[in-house]
């Protein structure tokens, strides 16, 4: 196993508010961490700092053995490489949904149209919506506009990706169909860091539950061990109140 991202001492603060007081994680290629917490906690900022959409008070980053502190490192190629999937899925409504998964890799060159056509239209049949290439977003489902969202981030193919609560804004019916497209994903070995309220998501397909709290990791294991014997008495609490 390697390490695809190393996280030392990272803090982080707003004004005199620091939301994220000296974490450190590592992840490993083909793993999925699952962070859970409570709201306010810093789960959305320290996503965040991984692709430096903030930049970090203090610490250490390193993703792929690329030190974010080096100031030779190319910031846009390394977020190449680190896909986000967010509750709000921003598609563009002007285009269709075959065009919003194209989009990124031809603007960025990286395949020419006809490449990226094909690339979507096999990436729309994994997540389940090979027949909506030629839709408008607006005539999606919120369910489907996220696995559009995933589509289009797979299009970058990226060697891991951050999901922020990518079900939260879904109706209850619309979020199992996202949960399986995921579920697919970590079978076939993405790295994924997964912040998510979904507890049986994280128990059946975490290698690695994580709980936060007040900007700091307060515990973390297996999700057996997390979900069936806690020992942080904040986890309990937390657990308590979802489970
Ligand atoms: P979570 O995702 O766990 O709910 P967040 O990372 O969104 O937590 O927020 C953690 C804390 O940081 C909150 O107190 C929030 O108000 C604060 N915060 C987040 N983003 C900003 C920002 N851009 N400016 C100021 N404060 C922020
Ligand atoms: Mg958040």
């Amino acid at each position: 196993m390697s390490a695809k991202i190393e996280v030392k001492q990272l803090r982080k603060s707003y004004g005199s508010n620091e939301v994220l007081k000296g974490l450190d994680l590592t992840v490993q290629d083909n793993e999925v961490v699952v962070m859970i917490g409570p709201s306010g906690s810093g789960k959305s900022t320290f996503l965040r700092t991984l692709n430096k959409l903030e930049e970090p008070t203090s610490g250490q980053i390193v993703v792929d053995g690329h030190d974010l502190n080096d100031p030779k490192v190319n910031m846009n190629k390394v977020r190449e490489k680190i896909g986000m999937v967010f509750q709000h899925f921003n598609l563009f409504n002007n285009l269709t949904v075959g065009e919003n998964v194209m989009l990124s890799p031809v603007q960025l060159g990286k395949v020419n149209k006809q490449e990226a056509e094909f690339l979507a239209r096999g990436l729309l049949k994994e997540v389940g919506l090979e027949d909506k290439f030629d839709a408008k977003p607006q005539s999606l489902s919120g369910g489907q506009k996220q696995r559009v969202a995933i589509a289009r981030t797979l299009a970058m193919k990226p060697d891991m990706i951050l999901f922020d609560e990518p079900t939260s804004a879904l109706d209850p019916e619309m979020v199992g169909d996202v949960l399986e497209v995921m579920r697919n994903l970590a079978k076939e070995g993405m790295t994924m860091i997964v912040v998510t309220h979904e507890m049986g998501f994280a128990k059946e397909v975490a290698d690695r539950v994580i709980f936060m709290a007040d900007g700091h990791i307060m515990e973390e294991g297996k999700p057996e061990e997390i979900f069936n014997n806690p020992q942080n008495p904040r986890t309990k609490e937390f657990l308590n109140k979802v489970l």
